[in-house]
């Protein structure tokens, strides 16, 4: 059984793993313009996602800087959610110490192309990781 899985970037325009895709864009939440996007620069999206279940690592490629690994247990014990963080005082209300040290991730979906929304095994699906939050996350060995 092969350990690795890799994950393509989906849209409604297709697969693709190209970068341009996704570059530079965040929903406008004034919805002013035709498409709904607005041309806000942000971090470009990676250029590859790979789950590696066997190892629980989530690994990130982002074009020609960096990869980097984070601990799929790791990514859910720091879900940015409202079920997971109080809006209002930004504490954690999540129990970490409940979360299991086998959690995996069930489903990836891009939200707008400044975000990915993971599923986690315990059945929680309401975390969305920017891309600058994941590349400011700390990196595993
Ligand atoms: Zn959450």
């Amino acid at each position: 059984m092969c350990a690795v899985e890799y994950w393509n970037h989906t849209t409604s325009a297709g697969t693709s793993r190209s970068r341009n895709w996704w570059f530079g864009y965040v929903l406008n939440p004034e919805g002013t313009d035709e498409t709904g996007w607005n041309e806000t620069i942000m971090r470009d999206a990676p250029t590859d996602i790979t789950l590696k279940r066997a190892e629980g690592i989530l690994e990130i490629t982002w074009g020609d800087e960096a990869l980097h690994r984070h601990s799929v247990r790791e990514l859910r014990c720091e879900c940015p959610c409202a079920g997971c963080v109080d809006e209002r005082t930004g504490v954690r209300t999540l129990d970490v110490e409940a979360v299991p040290d086998n959690i995996g991730i069930t489903n990836m979906q891009l939200v707008g192309r400044y975000a990915v929304k993971l599923a986690f095994s315990d059945g929680h699906d309401t975390g969305i990781y920017s891309w600058d939050r994941l590349y400011r996350m700390q990196s595993v060995r």
